[in-house]
């Protein structure tokens, strides 16, 4: 690293608190799937921001709309109307096939959002006794890190210490409906789950889970909320990673890839019937539907509308699992992959997934592990098959030794 690179870690170390432990890379510009550190080193990112960079770094359209919106007008809170706000929740709606949208800032918003959505409804339609509405969620779930959301996770670094917590949580194992069946009683408002797990390591569940969830919700009256923050806006190959099995939730949670990689937009989607249950007052963020997000996120959902970058995850998908499958029994002991989204599980005897993630780094590509032995893997949609064939051979290198 030079001198740069090493001062503004040193920096960092210094004077913030230690909740990240980042990978040594000092990165400075970027452009599509190419990002450039501050020694002029050009690196392939394999992580877009945990998919908030579905469409790149500074696309061209998005760029435009945001810089555009600065120059006219960046906030007014939601005192008032922005001339820019309607378009978005029109556009977006329709994208989700839902009649309303609420816009909120960061994915663990959307969350808390939701979950104070299902509570309401649960009291205010469904006739759930005051303070008893309970959510069904998934063992292995990440959605966010306020205190409510890391109380119901059983991840113990993401938890413990931090207590106490909110209760009203029922957690069952991940991908098996008849768990959720037994949990579920005449209070349950909600079931709450990823359709793919992403910080768990992509964990796909098995086929017709995802189905046999919402016939469940149907059949009981409980909502199904999916948290589509990281598989949703294309990731997986289709709009939302709940089309991969026709299904749709009665809340989609939307985040990332929403504010373009350019700022934090995020939102939940539902029908009058449930996201109709909040009244003037109850509910609300300063930023939230801010016209920056605003004309960024119409121009994402626009994006979207064209069906491109679906279709290029899902051919691209096809190819980055089959190559990453050619790696099975060369130092990978599993993939799992989704559009152009996979969970890479390295054979213990080369290395933890970060210390593959550091050989990766000084070969000139971008991944983060997860869960010790994996690596996740998860380009820019507009990435090209050469450049996923070089990083796929960087990958093989790496684990050549
Ligand atoms: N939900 C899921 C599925 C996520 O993957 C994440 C972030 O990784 C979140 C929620 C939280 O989003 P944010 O970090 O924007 O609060």
């Amino acid at each position: 690293l030079d001198t740069e690179a090493v001062r503004i870690i040193h920096d960092e170390d210094e004077h913030l608190a230690h909740n990240y432990e980042p990978l040594p890379v000092v990165v400075a510009t970027g452009e599509g799937v190419w990002v450039t550190d501050v020694e002029g080193k050009r690196y392939l990112d394999l992580l877009s921001a945990y998919s908030a960079l579905n469409f790149g770094h500074r696309h061209p359209d998005l760029v435009k709309a945001a810089v555009d919106q600065i120059g006219r007008l960046t906030l007014t809170s939601r005192a008032f109307h922005n001339d820019q706000l309607g378009a978005f929740a029109t556009a977006l709606a329709q994208l989700c096939g839902k009649d309303l949208v609420l816009p909120m800032n960061t994915g663990a918003e959307a969350v808390e959002t939701g979950i104070k959505t299902a509570r309401a409804w649960a009291y205010r339609v469904k006739g759930v006794p005051a303070d008893a509405a309970t959510i069904i969620v998934a063992k292995g779930n990440f959605h966010g890190r306020t205190t409510t959301i890391v109380g119901f996770s059983d991840d113990a670094t993401a938890r413990d210490g931090f207590g106490p917590f909110t209760p009203g949580f029922i957690s069952v194992p991940y991908g098996d409906a008849a768990a959720i069946e037994a949990a579920i009683d005449e209070n349950t408002a909600a079931v709450l789950i990823e359709p793919i797990q992403g910080e768990a390591g992509v964990i796909i569940p098995p086929a017709g889970y995802l189905r046999a969830v919402r016939e469940l919700c149907t059949k009981n009256n409980v909502l199904m909320v999916a948290d589509e923050i990281q598989s949703g806006l294309g990731r997986t190959g289709t709009t939302f990673a709940c089309d991969r099995e026709d299904v749709v939730p009665d809340l989609y949670l939307l985040g990332k890839a929403l504010g373009g990689g350019i700022l934090p937009v995020s939102a939940v989607a539902g029908d009058r019937d449930v996201l109709g249950v909040f009244a003037p007052g109850e509910h609300g963020s300063t930023f939230g539907g801010n016209p920056v997000a605003a004309a960024v996120g119409l121009r994402v959902v626009q994006l979207l509308q064209t069906g491109e970058f679906q279709k290029r995850a899902a051919t691209l998908g096809e190819h980055l699992k089959t190559r990453l499958d050619e790696l099975i029994g060369h130092g990978v002991t599993e993939v799992r992959a989704a559009g152009l989204w996979a969970g890479v599980d390295i054979e213990p005897a080369l290395g933890t997934g970060r210390e593959i993630a550091l050989k990766l780094l000084a070969r000139g590509v971008l991944v983060k592990d997860t869960h010790g032995q994996t690596i996740r893997i998860a380009p820019p949609l507009t990435i090209r098959a050469t450049e996923l064939d070089w990083a796929i051979e960087q990958l093989k290198l790496v684990l050549e030794g």
